[in-house]
Parts: C-alpha cells; sequence; structure tokens
C-alpha cells in the first residue's frame, strides 16, 4: 500500500481511539519514509515528539497499522529535521543533547548575554533539565506547543494564554521560563519578556508616579512571548489590573503569546475584574500535579545526573518516600545528603541530617483535641460550638472545627455530623465549604488557622 494512503488509513482508526485535539498535537507534522513487510518508519518533527508517539502511542500506532497491514509488526520513528527542540524525557538518552546545550549557553556572546538579562530569563531553567511524567505532561506539553509555534513564527492560532497553576515548588516558574529560553536559543530575532507579577506590580506604580503608563504599555506591546509569574498578586490591584488588561488585549490581538502561572486556577483568585478572570481563563488551563514516588524518583536522579554526583539507591528512595509535595524541597534535601553522605559514607548518617528537612508522618490526633484547641482559642466553651445555636460568633469556630475534622483527623462528613451536635452530613459539607472560601479570603483567618494546627500537634 502506498504510504500516503496507509498513513491516511491510520489516521482515521487512531481517530476512532484517541482525541481531536491529541491527533492535532502529536499526528501533525507525522508521515511514513519507508514502509517493508514487517516495519512501518515515520518521520517526526523533534524528539518531543518521537519520545512522546514512542512511550506513549506505540501500541495504539501499530495495532491500527494492523488493520491494513497485518504483518505489520513494528513502527519506528526518526527525526526529520534536526531543529533544536530537544525537549524530552528522562532517559539516559538525554545527556547529548543537554551537553548541546550547554555547550550553546558556554559560547553565549556579550550582546547575547545582556539580551538574555533584559528579558529577565534565568537560564538555568530549560526543558533539557525539566523532568516529564504524568504528573505535569499536560502543563508541558502545552508548553512545548508554545514554543514550536513562536520559533517557527507560524501563524497558527493557539490557545492564550496558556495559564499554569499549582502548589508552591512544583515547577510552574522553571517551565515558563523554560519556553523563554528555548525561543531565545532557537529564534534570537524574538523579544521575549518574563517578570513575575509582583515586580510587574511595582512597575506600574513606579510608572504612574513617573506619569509614564503609556511607555510602559508600549515597551510591552513589542513582546512577542509575555511570561508573567503568579499572577495572583493580581489581586486587589486594580490600577495594575487595568493596564495588564491593555497589554493583554493589544498582544492578543496582534497574535503575541501570553503565558501565565498562578498558585490557583483563575476563577478562584480573589478580588479580580470579571473581565479580567475570564481573559485568563480564556485560552488553556493546566495545572501541574504532585509527582508520583518513581517520578520523584526520576528527578532526584536526573539532579544527580546533571551535577555529576552519586548518592546510593536507599538514599534516593529514601528522600523521594519522605519528600512529597515540592520539589525544591527534594533539592534541598538532595544538597543536604550528598554533602553528608560524602563526608560519612553511611546511610543512617546521612538520615539523620534529614530528619528536619524530610516530611514526618502526622501524629495521630482525636477529634476531642481538635475541639478542645478550637475551644481554647476563641475562648468559648466547648458545648456552645457544638450546641444548637445560631449565634454568629458561634459560626466560624463550629465550621473551622468541622474543617478540621476533615483534613486534619480524616473523619467522613458523617461522623463530623455526629461530633458536632448530630448534625447531617449536608450541613457539614456547607459548613467545611464556608470555612474553605473563608481561608481563600482571609489571611487573618489562615493565621488563626496555622495557630490552632500548631496548638493541636504541638500541646
Ligand atoms: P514553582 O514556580 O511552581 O513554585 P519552581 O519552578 O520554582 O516551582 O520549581 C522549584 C524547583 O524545583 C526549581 O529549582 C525547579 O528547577 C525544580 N523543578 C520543578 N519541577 C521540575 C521538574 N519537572 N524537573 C526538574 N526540576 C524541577
Ligand atoms: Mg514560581
Amino acid at each position: 500500500m502506498d504510504n500516503t494512503i496507509l498513513w491516511q488509513n491510520t489516521l482515521k482508526s487512531l481517530e476512532q481511539k484517541l482525541s481531536k485535539p491529541s491527533i492535532a498535537t502529536w499526528f501533525k507534522n507525522v508521515s511514513i519514509v519507508k514502509q517493508t513487510e514487517k516495519e512501518v518508519v515515520l518521520s517526526v518533527p523533534n524528539i518531543f515528539v518521537k519520545e512522546w508517539l514512542q512511550n506513549k502511542f506505540s501500541q495504539k500506532l501499530l495495532s491500527c497499522f494492523q488493520q491494513s497491514s497485518p504483518d505489520i509488526k513494528r513502527v519506528k520513528f526518526v527525526i526529520s529535521n534536526n531543529n533544536n527542540n530537544s525537549a524530552t524525557t528522562t532517559s539516559k538518552k538525554r545527556s547529548s543533547s543537554s551537553n548541546k546545550s550547554k555547550a550553546k549557553i558556554s559560547k553565549i556572546s556579550q550582546p547575547e548575554i545582556e539580551f538574555r538579562q533584559s528579558s529577565g530569563l534565568n537560564p538555568k531553567y530549560t526543558f533539557e533539565n525539566f523532568v516529564i511524567g504524568d504528573f505535569n505532561q499536560l502543563a508541558y506539553a502545552c508548553a512545548a506547543a508554545i514554543t514550536r509555534k513562536i520559533s517557527s513564527s507560524s501563524k497558527k492560532r493557539i490557545y492564550n494564554p496558556l495559564f499554569v497553576y499549582s502548589k508552591v515548588g512544583l515547577g510552574k516558574t522553571h517551565l515558563l521560563e523554560a519556553i523563554g529560553n528555548e525561543i531565545i536559543n532557537i529564534k534570537k530575532t524574538k523579544k521575549v519578556k518574563y517578570i513575575p507579577c509582583p515586580n510587574f506590580t511595582s512597575q506600574v506604580i513606579s510608572a504612574i508616579r513617573n506619569q509614564d503608563i503609556e511607555n510602559i504599555i508600549k515597551n510591552y506591546n513589542s513582546f512577542d512571548l509575555l511570561i508573567i509569574d503568579d499572577i495572583e498578586f493580581l489581586a486587589g490591584k486594580e490600577k495594575t489590573q487595568e493596564i495588564f488588561f491593555r497589554i493583554f488585549n493589544e498582544l492578543t490581538e496582534k497574535g503575541k503569546q501570553i503565558v501565565l502561572s498562578s498558585d490557583r486556577p483563575p476563577q478562584v483568585i480573589e478580588n479580580l475584574e470579571e473581565r479580567i478572570r475570564s481573559r485568563l481563563g480564556g485560552g488553556m488551563v493546566t495545572d501541574i500535579n504532585q509527582p508520583s514516588f518513581e517520578e520523584r524518583v526520576a528527578i532526584i536522579e536526573k539532579k544527580l545526573e546533571d551535577k555529576k554526583e552519586t548518592l546510593p539507591k536507599e538514599i534516593i528512595d529514601f528522600i523521594a518516600q519522605h519528600i512529597k509535595k515540592n520539589i525544591r524541597e527534594i533539592e534541598g534535601a538532595l544538597v543536604k545528603a550528598v554533602i553528608s553522605y560524602e563526608t560519612t559514607r553511611s546511610f543512617e548518617e546521612t538520615k539523620k541530617q534529614l530528619k528536619d528537612v524530610i516530611e514526618t508522618p502526622k501524629k495521630k490526633i482525636s477529634p476531642g483535641k481538635v475541639i478542645g484547641c478550637v475551644s481554647d482559642f476563641y475562648d468559648i466553651p466547648q458545648k456552645e460550638i457544638l450546641s444548637q445555636s445560631r449565634k454568629k460568633e458561634l459560626v466560624t469556630p463550629r465550621q473551622l472545627v468541622m474543617y478540621l475534622l476533615r483534613e486534619e483527623v480524616g473523619l467522613s462528613l458523617t461522623s463530623i455530623g455526629m461530633k458536632v451536635g448530630n448534625r447531617d452530613h449536608t450541613t457539614v459539607k456547607y459548613g467545611i465549604r464556608k470555612a474553605e472560601e473563608n481561608l481563600r479570603k482571609n489571611r487573618e483567618f489562615l493565621n488563626t488557622i496555622e495557630v490552632i494546627k500548631e496548638r493541636i500537634y504541638n500541646t
């Protein structure tokens, strides 16, 4: 069968198994370059697509090929051109591309250094040293697609803005800056700006003071890619929101790309004008989750490999088991572990050194303790907190008790209801939701919870 026909048939079968966006993303520039009786060779645009297809879709691809040509037993991939979209996964094969990129960085000329500095980018954040796993795959795929689009100067419309959110320390800044650095590497003529939102706000404030607003807007409107990190800091800053809105509109109208990050999705950023919230969420919103144990191990191994350091497997596993929520903390532990192991050569000693950076399992606490601490904090008798009274001053402490019984003790809604004055589970659910809302809106309430938790665990 002719290559083109075989490929078209295969794409049709793939449509039964994969979503349209998936096919558009991964198979757009793929074609058959060669087929033998048992093997098909596909040409793919870059190493990133190659590894993705190999790891994720090779089985599906093979079975789709077999629908047209049952004898095909293997699918191979070759990279069609050698542009530098060399984002890859954690495999060891990567070191050659990392070296290439290091070599590239070491050859940077003075004007280029200045260009980089004015972009605000930190060159240490690259795709080469970014580990990809299920936890960040979608965010990464979007970042890679944007990088491809801008560096190929394609006019194709792509989601705009890209909005990436996650808890702290999970790689937002790294990923966002990697887009910028990769673009500067590939296409030196592109103007990229990276700025954390608090810095953007300070610029706006000083521009207001110097009556220089139009200049700042003009300057921002000249960028091909604008990256604003931690956009949740726009909350409550009305003037900055207004300037951001103007820049956003002008850039997007010109087809320029905007990439944003935040610690939460757009719909729960407080004190944001509605028109801004809808812009933030109007492109692609994607999150980064917590990496799994295996992914944490892969991250640790990659960091060691990059620094040409080694640690015994049991220490690597130990760190991965104990630090789950924050990659920055994993890095901190790793530095400590390497120093300690180099000097002591002992797993036990290294473990001791890590004691204060690892997450210890939470002490088991009783519902009575939670209720007692809330009651002490507000100086309201337990009986009243648990009563049926609807007095205003009782509502917040009661909701807080419900929240803590779920978060810290892990009780079900029904058992919480039984402990808190025999309420039904829908009342409890409502109470917890209210406490959560309060937590997001009100910094003081957040502090209160921290103080109470401190007492619960340490008294
Ligand atoms: P965030 O902006 O979400 O708080 P950062 O991007 O600052 O997180 O990441 C914290 C640290 O963890 C950085 O040093 C970063 O290089 C590292 N890191 C985060 N994600 C990854 C990843 N997927 N691969 C390698 N390093 C990572
Ligand atoms: Mg960050």
